[in-house]
């Protein structure tokens, strides 16, 4: 096996392991593994934590190794990188179609673009699609997101931030 079938292959493990947060989205769906380097006798794994202090990233940090142990590599270490920081941006428009289909708004628009962490383009209720929503705190369930109301369904959602 070459190196980078071996890469593939790793990148396939960790497609294994689903956001805690968000068990429909795998972390190499959410953007958040950036290298996978073989060292002399380990192998390290880059991984961008998607919001700063998120208290998913230990138990990210912990399922990945348990992940990587569980097929062989004993010697894994993992670095966070903080630059370029992660955004949403990263996360494929098939990837925020799982959030809508799980419940949870996706981020609208691109965080390049914008200076706050909300923004003015409507948030679609992912229950019935409606724009007629309004926030109702900045913090939903987790701090990654905020929590929505729609007035149509009267359903409160939690919208994904666009950071
Ligand atoms: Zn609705």
């Amino acid at each position: 096996m070459s190196q980078a079938q071996e890469k593939e292959l790793i990148c396939q493990y960790l497609s294994e392991i689903s956001d805690p947060e968000i068990p429909v989205i795998n972390i190499v769906e959410m953007g958040m593994v950036r290298g996978v380097l073989f060292r002399e006798s380990k192998l390290e794994i880059l991984l961008s934590p998607t919001y700063s202090g998120c208290p998913a990233m230990d138990m990210i940090d912990h399922l990945v190794k348990e992940k990587l142990q569980s097929k062989g590599y004993d010697s894994v270490e993992i670095t966070l990188v903080y630059k370029p920081a992660w955004t949403t941006d990263w996360m494929s428009d098939e990837t925020k179609e799982k959030l809508r289909a799980y419940g949870i708004a996706p981020p609208v628009g691109k965080a390049t673009s914008k200076k706050g962490l909300l923004n003015e383009d409507p948030v679609f209720c992912p229950q019935c699609g409606s724009k007629n929503t309004e926030i109702e705190s900045m913090f939903g369930s987790t701090a990654c997101k905020a929590l929505y109301l729609c007035k149509d369904c009267l359903e409160p959602f939690d919208y994904f931030k666009c950071i």
